[in-house]
């Protein structure tokens, strides 16, 4: 399986980063390594003395896609969570600075935080709610009416690019309130009122 990552979806979230919006989505992605094994805690890495929180609404894909229009997407995804797509902030900065890929910074292994899936049927997809708190304080609220690319389109987009196979995730870019983690840390991942993600830093 595959994780593909849309960066820079939220127009506040991109105003925090000093970033420039593009038109069309920008794609990055998470070798099945990324993903923090389930009931792990987070362990900071050597190499970042800056690793970010950011919290996202992920989709599983359930059918084999390539080519997918738009309106066809929602079939090609029935479970949905929150998800954190960490982040060497440090690293990627200087990344970006010169031009180079993302990827140390964003696919490193424990960097992508899948939560527990639950149905889409009892949202509506445009209007889902979403947030994360850190020791209890609530850092980042996101609601998917602000998303800049809808899921829909972010599936279709992608797909003109990968084959999108059965148990790919997608995560579908941050909200504002973005920051650094520290031991001891407690990140929880919320959908509504429903907690469906909760580590521990180390
Ligand atoms: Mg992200």
């Amino acid at each position: 399986m595959k994780i593909i990552c849309i960066g820079q979806n939220y127009t506040d979230h991109i105003k925090e980063l000093d970033s420039k919006q593009q038109e069309d989505p920008v794609i990055f992605l998470k070798p099945d390594t990324s993903i923090l094994l389930k009931n792990q805690p987070f362990f900071i890495p050597d190499f970042s003395d800056e690793i970010h929180h950011e919290i996202e609404l992920i989709v599983k894909i359930n059918k084999v896609g390539k080519y997918i229009e738009e309106k066809f997407a929602h079939k090609y995804f029935d479970q949905i969570s929150v998800g954190i797509d960490f982040t060497a902030r440090d690293i990627q900065k200087k990344l970006k600075e010169n031009g180079m890929p993302w990827e140390v910074s964003k696919a490193f292994d424990g960097s992508a935080v899948v939560g527990k899936w639950i149905s889409k049927s009892d949202f509506d997809l445009n209007k889902i709610d979403f947030s994360l708190t850190v020791n209890d304080q609530i850092k980042q609220v996101g609601n998917s009416c602000n998303m800049i690319h809808s899921i829909e389109k972010i599936i279709s987009y992608v797909s003109q690019f990968f084959t999108l196979k059965i148990g790919d995730i997608i995560f579908t870019g941050t909200p504002a309130g973005v920051a650094k983690v520290c031991e001891n840390d407690k990140l929880k991942g919320f959908i509504q009122k429903q907690q469906l993600l909760d580590i521990k830093i180390k």
